[in-house]
């Protein structure tokens, strides 16, 4: 049951926080121009950690111009096996300071230690691991000249997987010879600051890597800078769109990893138990907050009954509570505003006429919380089917045959992610050709590799990272 359990916290000690933390330009901290500063709090209790600058125009001036001059001195003039030697060092210390780093993740975005822990932190090395391998390879990649780098690369992440996001667009970027200016979502800015003095422990030169802390304004200044070559942004699809219309026309390079509504789609034969687990980690695996999240279940009629029973078992023992604590399955929700947008969602389902089912689940006191909902009698009509709700709420749909099934996971506007269950390997391969999903899961939900590439159809964006395909986003090849 939710909460009887031996309460096992991971130590905040590792983490010395700074009451502020000041940009990165150049190698060096520095201050906004302005003086101004923002706060960042845990939304597990709403303790203030910190404050962080505020970049304005100025300062994202400053940054990009850095970042052109190590594109154009030492960066630029580096060969790759040099360039390859800095990202595997910058490996090895945030390999070094993972317990930190998961600490720190986890008190700022709210998400359980568990998963920082076991997750983000051992991906967040991985990509830097596998992107230094390619670095030297890049120099004789192919039978024609070696592809050059883009340039300047203006990169904005989000707030769900905050240093993860960072390595996806940092890591690439810097193999293939190209400088970064990163901002930050601003609820989830600190472990990019910490990722800042990792890489003046490591060395790297002034100017290759830049961190500008800010919100929305910030991001607009820096995609909008003309001095920036390539723009990389993930988040939300109403801003995905609003910067493709900025950057339309401007020559730059752009990459969108924007939303998702993915299915899990479970046929008759799948193995039941295996499949409640991954419907389980497909939503709830970070409070749901991954663009990737399975938030359709999409179960056969014949075992629909048996699946859902299981899976409301399964609810019943997730531990919700202290993110710190090292058996908590589901931490905080990470802002107020968002905790706001999936109440709206979840209200427009109960007035649309599904059926919400969340377990017996007492949310701590303060901080932002929602408990796991699981919506049944779900139409494709309903908002909750349609739009991403991007916390714990899952919306199950049934099928009666495989034509059914793919029409109904493709009939939506996003195409980022799905899973499929069965014990049929023809089956399986019939259906993930016919979906329309960047990244198609086999009996298996959420699982990430630096060597696959990432990235959707339709509203879900364009581009890939990760692999080959990755790398190709921060390259340009002589005609
Ligand atoms: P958002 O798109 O508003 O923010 C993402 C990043 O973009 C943040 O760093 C933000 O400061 C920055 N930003 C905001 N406005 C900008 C602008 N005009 N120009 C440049 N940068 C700008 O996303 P959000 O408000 O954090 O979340 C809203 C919704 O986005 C969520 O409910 C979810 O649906 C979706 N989302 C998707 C992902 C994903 O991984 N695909 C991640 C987070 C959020």
């Amino acid at each position: 049951r939710i909460f009887e359990y031996a309460p096992a916290p991971e130590s905040r000690s590792v983490v010395r926080l700074r009451t502020a933390y000041e940009l990165f330009i150049d190698g060096e901290f520095t201050p906004a121009e302005s003086g101004e500063r923002m706060d960042t709090l845990n939304p597990a209790d709403e303790e203030h950690l910190a404050q962080v600058s505020v970049a304005g125009d100025p300062d994202v001036d400053r940054a990009v111009a850095a970042a052109r001059r190590a594109f154009e001195g030492v960066w630029g003039a580096m060969p790759g096996a040099e360039r390859g030697k800095y990202l595997f060092r910058i490996a090895r210390i945030l390999q070094e300071r993972a317990r930190e780093l998961a600490v720190l993740e986890t008190l700022d975005n709210g998400k359980p230690i568990k998963e920082t822990r076991d997750v983000d932190l051992p991906l967040v090395a991985a990509y830097f691991f596998y992107h230094a391998g390619w670095a030297d390879k890049l120099d004789y990649a192919g039978m024609g000249p070696a592809p050059r780098p883009v340039g300047v690369a203006a990169q904005v992440i989000p707030w769900n997987f905050p240093l993860l996001m960072l390595a996806w667009k940092i890591a690439p970027a810097l193999a293939a010879g190209n400088t970064v200016v990163l901002k930050p979502a601003e609820t989830t800015p600190l472990s990019a600051l910490v990722f800042a003095e990792i890489c003046q422990e490591a060395g790297l030169p002034p100017g290759v890597v830049n961190i500008v802390t800010g919100a929305g304004g910030t991001g607009r200044a820096l995609v909008g800078h003309p001095g920036a070559d390539k723009v990389a942004f993930t988040g939300s699809t109403a801003v995905g769109r609003e910067i493709a219309r900025s950057v339309a026309g401007t020559g730059k390079r752009l990459t969108l990893e924007l939303g998702g509504k993915g299915a899990n789609i479970v046929y008759d034969d799948a193995a039941l138990d295996q499949a409640v687990e991954g419907i389980v980690s497909g939503i709830f695996f970070n409070q749901g907050h991954v663009c990737c999240a399975g938030s359709r279940l999409l179960v056969q009629e014949s075992v629909a009954e048996e699946v859902l029973e299981r899976l409301r078992a399964r609810i019943e023992r997730l531990r919700l509570g202290d993110p710190l604590d090292k058996n908590t399955d589901i931490g905080a929700i990470n802002s107020a505003e968002q905790l706001e947008r999936i109440r709206d969602l979840v209200r427009a389902g109960a007035e649309e006429g599904a059926e919400s089912w969340s377990p017996q689940c007492p949310l701590p006191e303060k901080g932002y919380w929602f408990a796991p909902t699981v919506f049944t009698g779900v139409t494709q009509a309903h908002r909750v089917a349609r739009e991403e709700i991007f916390g714990p709420v899952l919306s199950v749909l049934t099928f009666r045959t495989p034509d059914e099934a793919v029409a109904k996971a493709n009939n939506t506007p996003y195409g980022l992610s799905a899973g499929v269950w069965t014990e049929k390997g023809s089956r399986m391969l019939w259906t993930a050709e016919r979906l329309r999903a960047g990244v198609i899961w086999s009996n298996t939900f959420n699982k990430f590799d630096p060597a696959s590439p990432f990235g959707g159809y339709k509203e879900s964006g364009y581009g890939r990272e990760g692999g080959r395909h990755g790398l190709e986003a921060y390259l340009v090849h002589a005609a």
